[in-house]
Order: structure tokens, then C-alpha cells, then sequence
């Protein structure tokens, strides 16, 4: 009875999302903090004001949201920890650090949302991905891209790793200049957490195939990564992808965006309208709508979870861990002794979860997510005692 194409299936595990326990959940990089309570109340208004508007298809085209994501990454240049605000009330002002300062205003054409970012990358694979050469990727990042390469029957390349888990550029490079392929990666990376600097990027675009699309995941940018959206200035073939459900404690409302060229967006959107015209919800548009305009809240809770992040990488080294520079909301680690999933147990066993991987490779690694202060102490306190 099942299609033959089920065969190429191997889904996604997400980060497990129990019932039958409180749990601290550290394992799913899900921000700690809540949304503003001006995202509660334009959901509460919405319900509560416009019950009519459930009964009706949501805006197909998203067009104010669009156009107030384009607002929020044209006053923080993409990256909230280092964009520079006067307070942190959703009238406070922003500006991006001046390094980030974008060399052209983002408007909404340049804008496509979904439903997550996982259903946008899906758009991205089914709008540029053919069977007929491989798509290049690191050997560890985000696990969903070889799923759709799967899905859609895209067959792929990953390379592995430098010696200190940061990506190897120059063969995905060659890789990729040999079978005229696009590029994908998540940056900062997942699940190590390293990022690349912008320049390391324009470089990699200079010399990666024009004729083909060349994607970056953007969605722990937000941390401590510098976006990418400035090299849209020079290069067509860029596909930039990130999320509402980090930086912006949204992962329930479940919201993605691509950034991109005018004319690459409309091709997404054809793939969209020909799947499903309305993948974003009256009560999620309400909701992100109302999370970008108060952008100073959740660039002060990026800079606390950033520094947050620090103060935990330091503790774990002084008791003997090895901690990747993490440029994003979850540390990657291991210490030498102890396999990923007994650590993972221990801490569960204490009531916090966090995530290990059994990929040979990484199977000695635990990813944590970074949670508020008073989270961590309670997992320093157990992690003291491994
Ligand atoms: C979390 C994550 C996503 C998925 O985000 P959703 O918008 O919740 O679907 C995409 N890419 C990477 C690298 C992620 O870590």
C-alpha cells in the first residue's frame, strides 16, 4: 500500500517534549524566557475582539508581518546580542552595532514566512534542489537537512569536520565546484556552535557556484553570530533562513522567514501557494507581529542568555569539561570518562533534560541548552557532582 518514496524516509527526532513530568527542558535550544506580555495581550485582543477573524483564512501573503520582520532586522542588522538599544520596552530604540549596518534597506519582497523555519527549509529544498547532483553540507549540522534530502530524493554530500569541530570550507568548496552544487549550513553551526564570520562567508560566496543557491541557517544568528543579510548587497544567490522560535521565544507558535532576493522569494512563494497557501495562522501572525515590535525586549534576553552562556562555559572547564566556543544559546560538550547519554541520564534523573546524540562521532557529547540563572545553578549543582 505505502508509496515507494517512503523508503527514503528517516524523520527528524526532535528534542523529547514530555507530559508526564516538570521538567527543566534544556534540550531543545527553546528560550527560557517568556514572550513580552504585549505578544500575550495581542493574542488575548485577537481572540477575545476579533473571534470572526478564526473563522477566516489568515493573510496568504503575510504582508504586515513581512513587513514588520523587515523593520526588525533593519534596526538590530540581524543580530540582536549586538544591536544597541536605549531600554528595553518595546519603544525603546534599536540600532545594529556599527559593524552590522546593513548596506541597504530590507524591504518585505525580500521577506517569505512558514510555518517554522523547518517548513521554509522545505520550500528552499523543493524550489532549488534537484536529484541530479548533491547538495554540499557539513557532516554535523542541523540533522533535518539530509531528512528532506531524503524527502525530495536530493542525494548529498557532507563533509567532515576540521579537527576543531569548525567547518571546512575549503572542501566543501571544491566539493561543491566539482558537481556545480549548492551549500548549506547552519551559522553558528549546530550542534557545535561555532560561528563563521561574515568575511569568512563572502569569501566562501566568492568562490562557490554563481548558477546555484547558497543557503545559511541563521537561526541561533541572534546569540553571538553576525548575519549574513549585508552580502545580499552583492550576491543574487544567497538564501538566508531563520526563526521565531529562538531569539524571539516563539517555538510554539511555530514561524520561519527566508531572506533573499526579490526574484528567489518569488519562487519560494510559488512552491508555497502550490503546497499550501496559508501556512501561517491568524493567531501566529498576531502573535509575531506584536514580538517584532517589541525587538528591545528580546535583544536584552539574547544578551543575557549570551553572557549567561560565558559564565557556564567557564564553570564546566574549571571542573574539567571540554566546551566548544559557543556562539549561540546551547554549549556542546564532553568530558573525558563519560559517554553523552549517561551524563544526559544523571541530569534527568535530577529533573533537567538536555539532549545527547547517539551519531557516532559526537556519542561522547552532551548539548545544553542555556535556561535562566537560577536553571543553570540548579544544573551546576548536579553537573558538580558527575
Ligand atoms: C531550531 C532550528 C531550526 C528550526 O526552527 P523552527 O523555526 O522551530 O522550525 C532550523 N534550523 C536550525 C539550525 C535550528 O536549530
Amino acid at each position: 500500500m505505502l508509496a515507494k518514496r517512503l523508503q527514503n524516509l528517516h524523520p527528524y527526532v526532535p528534542g523529547e517534549q514530555p507530559n508526564d513530568r516538570e521538567y527543566i527542558k534544556l534540550n531543545a535550544n527553546e528560550n527560557p524566557y517568556s514572550p513580552h506580555q504585549s505578544v500575550s495581550q495581542a493574542v488575548q485582543d485577537a481572540a477575545v475582539n476579533l473571534p470572526q477573524k478564526m473563522g477566516l483564512y489568515p493573510d496568504p501573503d503575510v504582508t504586515q508581518l513581512r513587513e514588520e520582520i523587515a523593520a526588525m532586522l533593519n534596526k538590530t542588522g540581524g543580530s540582536f546580542w549586538s544591536a544597541e538599544c536605549s531600554g528595553s520596552e518595546p519603544e525603546s530604540d534599536c540600532k545594529p552595532a556599527p559593524q552590522n549596518k546593513l548596506p541597504f534597506t530590507v524591504t518585505s519582497d525580500m521577506i517569505l514566512c512558514g510555518n517554522g523555519s523547518d517548513e521554509v527549509l522545505s520550500f528552499v529544498f523543493y524550489t532549488f534542489f534537484d536529484s541530479d547532483r548533491p547538495l554540499i553540507m557539513p557532516q554535523f549540522t542541523y540533522s533535518f537537512y539530509p531528512v528532506y534530502c531524503g524527502y525530495y530524493d536530493i542525494p548529498m554530500k557532507q563533509i567532515a569536520l576540521n579537527a576543531d569541530w569548525s567547518l571546512d570550507t575549503e572542501t566543501m568548496l571544491t566539493e561543491a565546484n566539482k558537481t556545480d552544487s549548492s551549500i548549506i549550513f547552519a551559522n553558528p553551526n549546530a550542534p557545535t556552535g561555532i560561528a563563521l564570520s561574515r568575511e569568512a562567508v563572502r569569501k566562501m560566496l566568492q568562490r562557490a557556484p554563481k548558477d546555484r543557491v547558497f543557503i545559511v541557517d541563521e537561526a541561533y544568528c541572534d546569540f553571538g553570530g553576525e548575519s549574513c543579510i549585508p552580502l545580499l548587497a552583492e550576491f543574487d544567490n544567497l538564501v538566508i533562513v531563520r526563526t521565531f522560535s529562538k531569539s524571539l521565544s516563539l517555538a510554539g507558535m511555530r514561524l520561519g522567514y527566508i531572506v533573499s532576493s526579490p526574484d528567489l522569494v518569488k519562487a519560494v512563494f510559488q512552491v508555497k501557494n502550490s503546497f499550501n497557501h496559508f501556512p501561517v495562522d491568524f493567531i501566529a501572525q498576531t502573535a509575531a507581529k506584536a514580538s517584532c515590535k517589541a525587538t528591545p525586549y528580546y535583544v536584552q534576553n539574547a544578551k543575557q542568555i549570551a553572557q549567561e552562556r560565558d559564565i557556564f562555559t567557564a564553570f564546566l572547564r574549571e571542573h574539567g569539561w571540554f566546551v566548544i566556543d559557543s556562539a549561540t544559546n546551547f554549549v556542546f560538550a564532553k568530558k573525558k570518562g563519560l559517554a553523552g547519554r549517561d551524563v544526559y541520564e544523571a541530569v534527568k534523573k535530577q529533573g533537567i533534560l538536555i539532549r545527547h546524540f547517539a551519531t557516532p562521532g559526537i556519542e561522547d557529547f552532551v548539548r545544553i541548552t542555556i535556561g535562566t540563572p537560577q536553571q543553570m545553578a540548579q544544573l551546576k549543582t548536579i553537573m558538580e557532582a558527575l
